[in-house]
């Protein structure tokens, strides 16, 4: 496949959609063939909890119940990273923002540091496909390695025994340690944010559709077919088409 076009201005692109309609790993994906980070502020969130930060103390409670993080947190986080050096030639937000405070913030961010130009992919799958997908997700126990997988296409069982309530049944094919299912992947924490996108992330479409910047990407289909529309989709908005 050919290369995204050449840009004057850094390629900063943000993955909307909901949970488990494969934003993380379509931005890991996008990130790597478009050499730059990718920013997950879950991710981020979730290191900070796993490490005892006051922070991740705090965003913990909300997290596991499935509720958004106050956006006065985020917003410094994910304002924190982007200042960062390597965000300097762009960058792949996911799972931000997820509010319409967040993304005026991160509209001011950019502004502020001359970059106005952004790229908004919206991955659309149906609330009953990304239930399914996300009550067989198992992620890896290593914050430090944080790889994803779905209980289908995982390489042959090696069984753990159960741990506090979490499904510990299969080694991370990267790194060896266990898999477990987040969560806030249980089912009730996936019915309240399926409620939360619905009523807070949504209106973000809306939002950067009016601003001529938002494009809509089929998330149904493996991950490379996906793959391959969210790499189309970026190769036609950095080239203006
Ligand atoms: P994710 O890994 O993107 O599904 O995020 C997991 C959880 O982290 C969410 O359900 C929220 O509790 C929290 N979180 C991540 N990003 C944000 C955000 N932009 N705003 C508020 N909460 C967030």
């Amino acid at each position: 496949m050919a290369s995204v076009p050449p840009t004057v201005v850094p390629l900063d692109v943000i993955l909307l959609g909901p949970p488990g309609s494969g934003k993380g790993t379509q931005a890991q994906l996008l990130a790597q063939r478009a050499g730059v980070p990718q920013i997950s502020t879950g991710d981020i969130l979730r290191a900070a909890a796993a490490a005892g930060t006051p922070i991740g103390r705090r965003a913990k409670q909300y997290m596991e119940a499935g509720k958004l993080v106050p956006d006065e947190v985020v917003i410094g986080i994910a304002q924190e990273r982007i200042a960062q050096p390597d965000c300097a030639r762009g960058f792949i937000l996911d799972g931000f923002p997820r509010t319409l405070p967040q993304a005026e913030a991160l509209e001011k961010t950019l502004q502020a540091a001359g970059r106005s130009v952004l790229i908004v992919l919206d991955l659309d799958v149906d609330d009953q496909q990304v239930t399914r997908r996300i009550s067989g997700r198992r992620v890896c126990s290593d914050p430090s390695c944080a790889a994803v997988y779905h209980v289908d296409t995982l390489p042959s069982p090696c069984p753990l025994p159960e741990g506090e309530g979490r499904v510990r049944e299969r080694r991370c094919p990267e790194c060896g340690a266990g898999l477990v299912q987040r969560a806030d992947d249980a089912e009730e924490a996936v019915r309240q944010r399926l409620r939360v996108y619905h009523g807070q992330t949504e209106p973000l479409i809306d939002y950067y559709e009016s601003r001529g910047v938002l494009r809509r990407v089929n998330g149904e289909g493996d991950i490379e077919e996906v793959a391959r529309r969210v790499w189309e989709a970026l190769q036609a908005a950095a080239g203006g088409a």
